[in-house]
């Protein structure tokens, strides 16, 4: 069997306003230490068992598909995120595209979706999204982000009615930096801070992201 040759990896990435957390394990803002331990410099990448930066290596520009959930008044700004990537990259690091026609559930189907999600389970309430990362060794393979629309509002950009809502491009550029390797940074500049208010905007990548970005890619 295919799998028989792989040791393959899955890890749940959250955005909230509380803690945050990884399948089967808690991971709170010092924990990243411990992911960080390895050989390889981490640069703020999500991490093999053998210390491995996991990224999507060379196969770029990384799709992501917008999902039939997703009300396409969003499109724009889901788009955007992945511009602001690529225009601080300063190269077509990420695409995005509508596809109507996959009904996939989200899973290992090495299509990276995009779902807005209105049943979102009780006890993840405070979960803003979660993207969850699947690679074979350190290369990635598959990565699916979820929008928790069932706690949550949402406005796109250039939308003025910001109060008690969370920026959806800001949502969007952080996730994809999940979806691309990227581990939370611990620090307020950051986009790929732990947390994001309602009505907060983080949408412009700082120096650390670009330079742990530009480790892999
Ligand atoms: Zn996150």
């Amino acid at each position: 069997m295919f799998k028989a040759f792989y040791i393959s990896f899955l890890l749940i990435l959250v955005l909230f306003l509380g803690s945050c957390g990884k399948k089967g394990l808690t991971l709170k803002i010092g924990d990243q230490d411990v992911l960080a331990l390895g050989n390889v410099d981490s640069c703020n990448f999500v991490q093999s068992a053998s210390g491995l930066r996991v990224s999507w290596k060379s196969s770029t520009p990384v799709k992501f598909i917008i999902g039939s959930s997703v009300p396409t008044k969003y499109d724009a700004t889901i788009v955007k995120a992945a511009t602001v990537w690529n225009n601080y990259m300063n190269r077509g690091l990420i695409s995005v595209h509508r596809d109507n026609t996959l009904t996939n559930s989200p899973g290992d189907d090495r299509y990276n979706l995009i779902y807005w999600v209105t049943d979102w389970p009780d006890e993840q309430a405070m979960e803003q999204a979660r993207t969850g990362i699947r690679w074979d060794v350190s290369k990635l393979r598959d990565a699916d982000i979820k929008i928790n629309a069932d706690n949550f509002e949402f406005y796109a950009d250039g939308e003025t009615n910001t109060t008690g809502k969370v920026s959806l491009l800001s949502l969007m550029i952080h996730e994809m930096g999940h979806g691309i390797g990227l581990k939370h940074i611990n620090d307020i500049v950051s986009v790929m801070f732990t947390h994001l208010a309602t009505g907060t905007e983080r949408s412009s990548p700082a120096k650390v992201d670009t330079d742990s970005l530009g480790c892999e890619y």
